[in-house]
């Protein structure tokens, strides 16, 4: 049974949801806003579901934008935690997997105030019902295991202003985050409405495998502790993938309904392969659910080989990783400082202007 390796950011297409290009003052296509919380090392469920398709989307020439979302880390939990080093991970992990500092912007929520402040008109335009009907916060919200903070609640309203603040008109995200990137959608008209035309509408891109399963079963998600991280080394990744839930059925077929684990890992290796879950399921025939984890592994492990290979190199260089955030949150202030400049004259606050 082999099965090819091929270039993933290729194949990982999303839906045809590719807006038309926006007609934002000096813009001649997309504008690719998107981007991850320091809580952790970023996972297959990242790879599958964003971070290909921004690389994929930097490759055609479309600016791109990632927020390293900081102030994000405390909307469900009582301390930042260690940082300093996971912001410089995840920038590792950003260039690892081929974001090009010198085409794209690498920022986080701290270092751009302007951003920050556009979060206060956006919450005017939001009711608490809006707010509160979110699926993925109150999901979000129970997971956390306390009461919901008003962070968390308005979380995808400072989405929004990472959005709309650098201009975004296309948004690659994983399935959870369609409801705030529709939420966006909404601040943008009510503003537009309110206060005359300032933002374009983002649209949201899934890619091929938009909700990748954790190996209990439930969203893969750093917070859940259930993750394949990028950077797992090969003997992690076997023994991570060896744990996953299965069962035992000797015949693999693809049921996402009735085998949602056996699902997951045939989707996932038909992403990385770009081939169809339903053949790789006909490769592993017989073989169970030992065969299919044996598969998965080498899958995984071969595809992320030279990405892991360049993380590790490039923690070595903290003081790189830290020039590639100062000067992306540089460029990203430019941005959020005129959006925000745009904002006052549109509600009238630049009263020193002629
Ligand atoms: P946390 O548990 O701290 O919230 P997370 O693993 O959910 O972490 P985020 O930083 O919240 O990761 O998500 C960053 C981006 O990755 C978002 O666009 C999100 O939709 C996408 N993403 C996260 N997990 C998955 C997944 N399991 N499948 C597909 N996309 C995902
Ligand atoms: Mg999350």
């Amino acid at each position: 049974m082999t099965i090819s390796i091929q270039d993933p950011i290729a194949l990982i297409d999303g839906p045809s949801r590719l807006a038309e290009p926006s007609d934002a003052p000096g813009d001649t296509g997309h504008r690719i806003v998107t981007g991850d919380r320091p809580t952790g090392p970023l996972h297959l469920g990242h790879y599958l579901g964003t971070l290909a398709n921004r690389v994929r989307l930097q490759e055609t020439g479309c600016p791109v934008t990632v927020v390293i979302a900081d102030y994000q880390v405390i909307t469900d939990r009582d301390g930042t935690g260690p940082l300093r080093d996971r912001v410089r991970m995840l920038i590792a992990e950003y260039l690892a997997a081929g974001i090009d500092p010198d085409r794209s912007v690498i920022f986080a929520h701290s270092l751009v105030p302007a951003l920050n402040q556009l979060m206060l008109p956006f919450l005017s335009l939001v009711s608490d019902a809006e707010l509160n009907r979110n699926p993925t916060v109150k999901a979000e919200a129970l997971a956390s295991r306390r009461s919901m903070s008003a962070l968390l609640l308005t979380y995808p309203v400072h989405q929004a202003a990472d959005i709309l603040g650098q201009h975004g008109t296309l948004v690659p995200v994983g399935k959870d985050q369609l409801p705030h990137v529709e939420l966006t959608r909404l601040i943008a008209r009510r503003f537009n409405d309110r206060y005359g035309t300032v933002f374009t509408e983002p649209e949201a891109l899934l890619s091929a495998t938009p909700a990748v399963q954790g190996i209990d079963g439930a969203k893969m998600s750093k917070t859940r502790g259930n993750t394949i991280p990028l950077g797992a080394t090969d003997d992690e990744t076997a023994a991570i993938i060896r744990s996953a839930r299965s069962d035992g059925l000797r015949r693999i077929t693809f049921d996402p309904v009735a085998r949602p684990q056996v699902a997951n890992l045939l989707t996932i290796v038909a992403a990385l392969t770009g081939s169809d879950p339903r053949q790789v399921a006909d490769r592993v025939g017989d073989g169970g659910s030992a065969a299919l984890k044996t598969l998965a592994t080498e899958v995984i492990n071969e595809s992320l080989r030279e990405l892991r290979r360049r993380r590790t190199e490039l923690l070595t260089d903290v003081g790189y990783l830290d020039e590639v955030l100062l000067d992306g949150s540089a460029r990203a202030t430019a941005t959020a400082v005129s959006t925000l400049d745009q904002v006052r004259r549109a509600m009238g606050m630049d009263y020193f202007r002629g």
